[in-house]
């Protein structure tokens, strides 16, 4: 006798989901699938698909053995419907049931669909996050504009966490100036924490061998923490050797180092393995103990408490129309190099082959290498919202359009970004190695060798003059722009649509 079904998504394997709490153990049936539906309305990377089917299937064993019924279906189930409405109509129609208890997807996409169902729906709010709905927009109303750092101030405050009273522990709310360092190869750099496939894993690998041979990236090594005893432990990995330096190389970028002291717990979180406001406590608690530096501790709860949430806040607030904004109305399809087809461009060449290999970048190198090099040329930013939510095991579409199509590309005129995140190929030798590899020169700003971000970044500047010179963090670099003279404005511009048609016809760039 089934009294309701409990639908736990593959972001869901919380065992303090609102859901679940809200079950009964011995009356409900919890439902969960791996359906074709999901893994393929994007070509997601095959080490995404792999991370989530093992995870779910760890967590649906976790929960026979704390004593709930559970159905399953696997990818490979000859009864599976290969869709979340299918199964839940399946085991609706099999156990003579209409009730259906579910907490809120992350995913307009998917709200959408079970609102739809033939079934009396319970849908529950989300609460794994410390931001409600009902939150964020009583804070969001009546603000002219949106910005993070007022919104993660009011956070610290509600939660409490690095303050001291009412002021904020070492006396200031951001030490970021203390965070732009570059970084220098060191071999002692631990790295993160690796875990060897069990059983379960093994097995996940070999059907996303099979069923997904195609898409883009490497499925082996498959090294990530898939249960929560190995998040938990990948994190204390992160708490004990990467913290405290964690502030002083947040946005440089190594070729021999992917990882530098970033923590890699983006999937571990989004699906649920690990819980933010203990994340948050975990890091303040080494502040607390001496073991880490302020800004390395409120550069990174700043990350959870504020980002984390003020994108989901975003998401949310402006509806299932967001994903498909294009204020700069750019519309070049994306390159191929983006899938691998190889690019002289060291920088890039670095980040997508990391992305193949890793299903993982850090934020820099998304926002002011892949991102940046979009921007800049003008790429359609729903190919690109397309992109990032396939090639990255923590890509979730609550998360990553807002900084996609938000922080990234400008395409919602301004939202969550207060100006374009473009650069030079200055800010990237600056924070990274990869300019000493390139076949491109980055001190040369004209002709054929010249660093495309170089002639590109003039270029955005000078065909969106209208929208940005007004901009007031903007004014110095039209003043700039404006200060060079007129044969050397047009040689920049002429050698970056030379560059432009080049890419177009796909040549090697
Ligand atoms: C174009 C673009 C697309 C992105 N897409 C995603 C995505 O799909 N999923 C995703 O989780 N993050 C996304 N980010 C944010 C960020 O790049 C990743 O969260 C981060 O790189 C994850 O690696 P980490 O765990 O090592 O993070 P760390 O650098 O160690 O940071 C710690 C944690 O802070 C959180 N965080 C940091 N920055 C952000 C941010 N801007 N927004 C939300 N959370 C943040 C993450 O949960 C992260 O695990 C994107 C950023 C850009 C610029
Ligand atoms: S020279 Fe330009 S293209 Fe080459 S790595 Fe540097 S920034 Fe990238």
């Amino acid at each position: 006798m089934v009294s309701r079904l409990v639908l736990v998504l593959g972001d869901q394997l919380s065992p303090g989901l609102s859901a679940l709490r809200q079950a009964d153990r011995a009356q409900d049936l919890v439902v969960m699938a791996e359906v074709m539906e999901e893994a393929s309305y994007v070509r997601h990377h095959p080490k995404k698909i792999a991370f989530t089917f093992a995870a779910m299937r760890k967590f649906a064993a976790r929960l026979r053995a704390e004593g709930w019924r559970v159905a399953y279906t696997r990818l490979d189930d000859p009864a599976n419907s290969q869709s979340i409405p299918g199964e839940l109509l399946r085991r609706a129609a099999e156990h003579g049931t209409d009730a259906v208890l579910a907490t809120e997807p992350g995913e307009w996409r998917l709200i959408r669909a079970l609102g739809e169902l033939p079934l009396a729906l319970c849908q529950l709010p989300d609460d794994r996050f410390l931001c409600s709905h009902a939150g964020f927009d009583a804070w969001a109303e009546g603000r002219k504009v949106l910005r993070m750092e007022y919104f993660y101030r009011e956070m610290r405050r509600k939660t409490g966490l690095l303050m001291e009273g009412d002021a904020p522990a070492g006396g200031k709310w951001n030490f970021d100036q203390e965070n732009r360092k570059p970084a220098r190869d060191d071999l002692f750099r631990a790295g993160p924490l690796r875990f060897d496939p069990g059983e379960t894993v093994k097995e996940v690998l070999d059907l996303v061998d099979e069923r997904f041979p195609d898409n883009f990236g490497r499925l082996r090594p498959f090294w990530f923490a898939t249960d929560t005893g190995q998040a938990e432990a990948a994190l204390d990995h992160f708490m004990r050797h990467h913290l405290p330096c964690f502030g002083d190389t947040q946005d440089a970028m190594l070729a021999g180092d992917r990882f530098l002291h970033h923590a890699l717990i983006s999937p571990y979180l989004n699906v649920g393995l690990l819980d933010p406001l203990d994340v948050c406590r975990r890091a303040e608690a080494e502040y607390l103990a001496g073991r880490a530096p302020i800004n390395a501790v409120e550069g990174f709860i700043r990350q959870i408490l504020g980002w984390r949430e003020f994108v989901r806040g975003i998401y949310f607030r402006e509806g299932p129309g967001y994903p498909g904004r294009n204020a700069l109305g750019h519309r070049r399809s994306l390159p191929a190099f983006y899938w691998g087809a190889g690019t002289r461009m060291n920088c890039l060449a670095q980040v997508v082959a990391q992305t193949r290999d890793e299903a993982y970048a850090h934020h820099i190198q998304r926002l002011m290498v892949t991102g940046n090099f979009a921007l800049l040329a003008g790429v359609d930013p729903a190919e690109l919202h397309e992109w990032y939510l396939a090639v990255y095991a923590d890509a979730y579409e609550w998360v990553e359009a807002p900084n996609t199509v938000g922080m990234s590309q400008f395409a919602d005129g301004g939202i969550v970004a207060s100006k374009p995140y473009v650069s030079s190929g200055a800010y990237i030798d600056r924070m990274s190695d990869y300019c000493r590899g390139c076949a491109y020169s980055v001190r040369a700003k004209t002709g054929q060798g010249a660093c495309p971000f170089n002639l590109l970044y003039w270029h955005f500047l000078d065909r969106h003059r209208i929208r940005f010179a007004g901009n007031p963090r903007m004014v110095q670099m039209y003043r700039t722009w404006d200060r060079m003279d007129a044969g050397r404005r047009a040689e920049i511009l002429r050698d970056a649509s030379v560059f432009l048609d080049r890419l177009d016809e796909g040549a090697a760039v």
